[in-house]
């Protein structure tokens, strides 16, 4: 888990980090959540004399934004868990009033915060995709982020790339995640090597070596991704395609092939500049703390 205290205009006062503790079961991450924010909380009563005014936080999975509900965890386990509630009555201030909570999507969450604090800054439209465990995305226009009528806007992991392909978890085939996501090149330059060992990281090495074996690993995966961001510049026509996660940590190993895949694909659409995210894995607990800015200013608003 990380976690920030973070002034309106965005800048950092203080950042943490802790364990989910997630190998003790769900009740016991939940405890976690709960303690680390009141814990964050204290720290800036006694740095800053105040409290927060209020919280975000960003989980994976399943979410109801809207009822501050995290609907369905598949790592961390929970379902239906009223998490703005429990939050919310937890870091109570003194008076006895509960604080404003926002319950946000970490993936989403961390594509706010490269939008309005990182490599999207000044950009009105962007797609954020997270190259990671799995593939996700998010969608930026304007400042925010476009969930969806369902909360599943932005889903470019679950983009059929190549249809017939490998077995997706979502139920489907030759979904984009199944080969560009960090652990599929693991998994295919694990087999390719013979090393069960190898991961992506290693593959980046490999074809920075030269390596043929590793280089057709590598291409298969830039190809997949150039397929699901040509398909997602035709749809969203965004100007700048921000990509983070695992994957994007080699860096020109795979920027330049994919730019140049992307660019040799289009055909009337104009090309976006493809970046590397900027804020690395702290952006999702970041966004979380966007939101709880967010929610402020909809109430003065309102
Ligand atoms: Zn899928």
């Amino acid at each position: 888990m990380k976690a920030a205290l973070l002034a309106q205009d965005g800048s950092v006062l203080f950042e943490a980090r802790r364990p989910t503790g997630r190998e003790h079961g769900t009740d016991a991450v939940v405890a976690a959540i709960l303690d680390f924010a009141t814990d964050l909380a204290d720290e800036g009563r006694s740095r800053f004399g105040v409290a927060p005014l209020a919280a975000g936080v960003a989980v994976p999975g399943t979410i109801d934004e809207k009822n501050g509900i995290a609907v369905f965890s598949a790592n961390l386990g929970w379902r239906e868990l009223p998490l703005r509630k429990l939050l919310g009555e937890r870091l109570a201030g003194p008076d006895g009033g509960a604080m404003p909570v926002a319950l946000g999507h970490d993936v989403r969450s961390g594509g706010l915060a490269e939008g309005r604090l990182g490599a999207g800054r000044g950009v009105d439209r962007f797609l954020f995709i997270a190259l990671g465990t799995g593939i996700a995305g998010a969608i930026g226009i304007d400042g925010r982020i476009e969930a969806g009528a369902h909360g599943y806007g932005g889903e470019i992991g679950h983009v059929v790339v190549r249809p017939g392909g490998p077995q997706c978890g979502c139920g489907a085939r030759g979904c984009l995640e199944t080969l560009a996501s960090a652990s599929a090149v693991s998994r295919a330059w694990a087999e390719t090597s013979g090393d069960p060992d190898a991961d992506a990281a290693s593959c980046a090495a490999a074809v920075d070596a030269g390596d043929d074996r590793a280089l057709a690993v590598w291409q298969r995966a830039v190809d997949a991704l150039a397929d699901g961001i040509v398909l997602a510049q035709s749809l969203l026509d965004p100007s700048t395609v921000i990509v983070g996660g695992g994957l994007a940590e080699a860096g020109d190993t795979l920027f330049t092939p994919l730019r140049a895949a992307v660019t040799g694909r289009l055909t009337f659409q104009m090309p976006p500049k493809v970046v590397p995210a900027m804020l690395k894995d702290t952006a999702a607990s970041l966004g979380a703390g966007l939101l709880a800015w967010d929610l402020l200013s909809m109430e003065v608003t309102a």
